[in-house]
This record gives structure tokens, C-alpha cells and sequence, in this order.
């Protein structure tokens, strides 16, 4: 059994759970023990009590420790890959990328340790120096959703350590694998007993814990924005600093002049790889009306070329849905679309590989309206709505028509229109040519509306959240 990760000591929790691999169902990834409430607490005090000797580490103490995680975690690549393949589906290469930005975050972040900035304001009055300085937040809470089980929770613990502060991460129930082994990697790093913590177990029970306890000074939360909504109440009535990453119903603009070619491989690439479980995944392609019917068609011809099965076999393209629960929600969408009067191009059906898994179609609906749900929910899955447009400012004002915001693509070959759509799209991060996922980690993640909330992840800009300001003043 796995246990979790506490005060420097591997701990088992009150019970285990088995992680099941979604292309074969037979296969059994692991045992992973459960915490409660109470196993919860004890990790938040031993972070609490590892507080002061990593916040008074050196730039070096923090740059070495993050260094040798990300130097492990890139020289463990296939294997970690394979782990990370076997738990959540995405294919191999898929996997192996993930584990790839997982290490280089950490390598990353290494470096930022020794850039922690800070300034000296110009005096207003004599002999009085003005210094501007960062420090640790202190305990941070870190939740992770299930879909990039190794990155998010890298992304989220990396600038935490190097900045300075301690950790407590809970990564989702259904994918507690790939957590476990960074976690013993970063029990092997040199950082002090307590400075970070693992703890495996349900949102509700071990979440909650985290979410409540007036030890953890801040929460960085990644997840679907119903969660995000109960998360950011149960924060804000004890004030606590929150970051929150959630859904995205992201659209993908195809105008009239856009170069065909690209525009399908850009979608295909944006909506149905890692089997459209990304935050950033394209659901809605507005298409302009000039060049629809030749989009549809050889988006449709690709979309049939496809190859779903097992994450692991190397023909596989598309892995399978990563949940019973997420496969079941995906179905339902498309039944929804069919009874909303989309016309289903392709997909929509669970099919059958050389394993027991959780496989479906890549699906495609054309002729949607934005009005429709398939159209206004996430779904999550390796679904498409394609919406046509008159023109390019109602592809725009369709593409506006959201209450997410978190990644907004065009294929054109204008540059004039790729310039306005960039200033008008309201969205986090803007595409030109290129998919609405596949962002790099040097750069901030992030979005608006109903998809985020509090300072951006990654990149320097990570430094706003981890980070504390303070203001001093100094008279000789
Ligand atoms: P989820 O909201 O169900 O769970 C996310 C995490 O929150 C899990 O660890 C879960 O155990 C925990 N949780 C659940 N209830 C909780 C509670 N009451 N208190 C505290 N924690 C609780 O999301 P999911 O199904 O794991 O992930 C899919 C969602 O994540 C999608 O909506 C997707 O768009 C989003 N996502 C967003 C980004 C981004 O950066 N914007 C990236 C990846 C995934």
C-alpha cells in the first residue's frame, strides 16, 4: 500500500483505495491509503512546525532541493510516463510530455528561487530608506483535479517550496499515482521533515480539512468551477489568500481566409488529444459561413481517422475517457446535443479496443447553436460543437459569449484580424494558428470569468500568490 506523506515519515492512512487503470479495467495501478480529518490536521502541523526553519533557508538551500526533483523527475521520464499512462489514459507521448513539463517546472523554479524580487523606493523624507521586500505566505494547501496529475501538482508545489514556503498537497482520489511518486522524490530532496506533505484521500473529507483549518495560510485550488465556487466561500470566511484554476468552455474562431490545413489540424489537435480532458480543450469552433461546409467535411474525415485504444499501445492517438463517472457525463452530453437538435457528425458511442476500458469516439456536432448546453457547460470530453458565424464580429461576439475565459483561438491568415481578435477575445491566454491547449510553463496560466480567480499560475508571475509583500521603513 502507498501511504502518505507526513512530517518526513511515510504514514498509513485509516484505509486504502484501489487505483484502476481506465484502459484495462483489470489492471489494478495500485493501493493508496485514504486520511481523514484528522490525519489531514497532522499534516497541516507538520507543516506548520517545518514553517520557520524552510522560510529562513537560503536562495541556494531552496535552488539545490528544487534542482535535484526536476533532474530525477526528467531522468525517470518513460517510467513516470508509464505510471501516469496507466492512471489517467492519456497515451504514452502524452504522458511523458506531462512528466517532461513536470520536471523542467521544477528546474524552472530552481532558478527563480534565486530572483525572488524586490525593490528600494525612492526616499520621501531624509535619512528614511523605503524597502520593498517578499516573504513566504507560509502553509500552503494545494488541491489538484485528475487530469494532469503530475504537472498540476508540480506547478502548484514548485514556486510554493521556492519561494519558501511549506506544503500540504491532496491530489485527486482517481489519480493519486502519479502524486505519490513526485512525492517520493521530493522525500528524497534534502528538504526538511514537515516542509511538505502528501495526504491521499476524498475532496470532501480531506479537501474540507485543508479548506477549514486556520493553519493553512492559502489555498491553490485546481478543479471544476462548481468546487471552485464552494472552495472560495468556505476560503473567504476565514480570509484566507485562494488561487483558483477551473473549467473552460474555450472556443476556437475559423475564419474565411484561414488556411485549411491548419485550421483542422488546429482544431484536432485542440479538441480531441489527451481525449479532450484540458482545461484549455477547443468545445466550441465558430466557423465563418464561407469556408463551413469544406471545414466540416475535412474536419469530419479526420475526426473518423482517429485511432482511440489503449494508452499504452503505440497506434493509439486518443486514450480513454480517464472515469466511469466522466465517460457516463460525456455520453449524456452527446444524448443532450442529439435532443437539442445539434446534428451529430461523428462519434458519440462507447466503443469496445483489445482491453476493457472506458473508450468512446471522438464526437462531432455540427450546425449547434451557442445557445444550446452543449454549447454553454463543460463536457469535458472528446466533444466538439461546431457554430456557424456570419461574419468575423459575430464569430468574435460568439466567441465572448461565455461565462468562462480562459483560452480563445483563431486560424486566419490576416494579420489584422489575428491583432484585433487578440486585444478583443476575453480570455486569459489567445491562440493565432496554434491549439486552444499546449501552453508552456515559463509563461502565466490563467484566465477570467468563471474559469479563474486570484493571481496567475506559472511563470514569474507564479511569485504574486507564494509571496507576501511588505513594506519597511528605515531611519538610521
Ligand atoms: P473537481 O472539482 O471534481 O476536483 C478537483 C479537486 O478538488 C480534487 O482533488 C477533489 O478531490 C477536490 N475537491 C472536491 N470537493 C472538494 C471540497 N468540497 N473541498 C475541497 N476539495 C474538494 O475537478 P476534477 O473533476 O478533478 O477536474 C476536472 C476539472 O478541472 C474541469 O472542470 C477542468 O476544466 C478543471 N481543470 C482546470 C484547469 C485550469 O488550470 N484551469 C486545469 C485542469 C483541470
Amino acid at each position: 500500500m502507498h501511504k502518505h506523506f507526513i512530517g518526513g515519515e511515510w504514514v498509513a492512512g485509516h484505509s486504502a483505495s484501489p487505483n484502476t487503470n481506465p484502459s484495462d479495467l483489470s489492471e489494478v495501478v495500485g493501493e493508496y491509503a485514504q486520511a481523514d480529518a484528522a490525519l489531514t490536521r497532522q499534516a497541516i502541523a507538520a507543516a506548520n512546525g517545518a514553517r520557520a526553519i524552510w522560510a529562513r533557508s537560503t536562495a541556494q538551500d531552496r535552488a539545490d532541493v528544487l534542482e535535484r526533483i526536476g533532474i530525477e523527475i526528467l531522468s525517470r521520464r518513460e517510467e513516470l510516463g508509464t505510471l501516469l499512462a496507466r492512471e489517467e489514459g492519456k497515451t504514452l507521448p502524452e504522458a511523458v510530455g506531462e512528466v517532461v513539463r513536470a520536471g523542467s517546472i521544477f528546474k524552472f523554479f530552481a532558478a527563480e528561487a534565486m530572483r525572488v524580487p524586490g525593490e528600494l523606493a525612492p526616499p520621501m523624507r531624509r535619512g528614511v530608506e523605503v524597502a520593498v521586500t517578499r516573504e513566504p505566505v507560509g502553509t500552503v494547501g494545494i488541491i489538484t483535479p485528475w487530469n494532469f496529475p503530475m504537472a498540476i501538482p508540480a506547478w502548484k508545489t514548485a514556486p510554493a517550496l521556492a519561494f519558501g514556503n511549506t506544503v500540504v498537497l491532496k491530489p485527486a482520489d482517481l489519480v493519486p499515482g502519479s502524486a505519490w511518486a513526485l512525492a517520493e522524490i521530493i522525500s528524497r530532496s534534502g528538504l526538511p521533515a514537515g516542509a511538505f506533505n502528501l495526504v491521499m484521500g476524498r475532496g470532501s473529507v480531506v479537501g474540507q480539512a485543508l479548506l477549514e483549518d486556520a493553519r493553512v495560510d492559502a489555498i491553490s485550488f485546481t478543479g471544476s468551477e462548481q468546487t471552485g465556487r464552494g472552495i472560495a466561500i468556505t476560503a473567504a470566511q476565514r480570509l484566507a489568500k485562494l488561487q483558483m484554476e477551473m473549467g473552460g468552455k474555450n472556443p476556437l474562431v475559423v475564419l474565411d481566409d484561414a488556411n485549411l490545413e491548419v485550421a483542422v489540424e488546429t482544431t484536432l489537435q485542440g479538441t480531441f488529444y489527451q481525449t479532450g480532458q484540458r482545461c484549455t480543450a477547443s468545445s466550441r469552433i465558430i466557423v465563418e459561413r464561407g469556408i463551413y461546409a469544406r471545414f466540416r467535411d475535412a474536419l469530419a474525415q479526420r475526426t473518423r481517422e482517429l485511432r482511440v485504444g489503449h494508452a499504452l499501445h503505440p497506434s493509439s492517438q486518443i486514450g480513454p475517457v480517464a472515469s466511469a463517472a466522466q465517460l457516463q457525463q460525456n455520453l449524456d452530453y452527446v444524448r443532450l446535443g442529439c435532443e437539442e437538435g445539434a446534428h451529430l457528425v461523428h462519434g458519440g458511442e462507447r466503443i469496445r479496443a483489445s482491453t476493457e476500458g472506458y473508450y468512446m469516439t471522438p464526437t462531432l456536432f455540427a450546425d449547434c447553436d451557442n445557445g444550446m448546453r452543449i454549447c454553454r457547460e463543460e463536457i469535458f470530453g472528446p466533444v466538439a460543437t461546431l457554430v456557424p458565424a456570419r461574419d468575423y464580429e459575430e464569430a468574435l461576439a460568439l466567441a465572448n459569449d461565455t461565462r468562462f475565459g480562459l483560452s480563445a483561438g483563431i486560424c486566419t491568415t490576416s494579420l489584422a484580424r489575428a491583432m484585433d481578435f487578440r486585444q478583443r477575445a476575453e480570455a486569459g491566454m489567445v491562440m493565432v494558428n496554434c491549439p486552444t491547449a499546449g501552453v508552456d510553463y515559463h509563461v502565466p496560466f490563467g484566465g477570467r470569468k468563471g474559469s479563474s480567480y486570484g493571481p496567475r499560475e506559472q511563470g514569474r508571475h507564479a511569485v504574486e500568490f507564494y509571496t507576501t509583500v511588505k513594506t519597511a521603513y528605515i531611519a538610521a
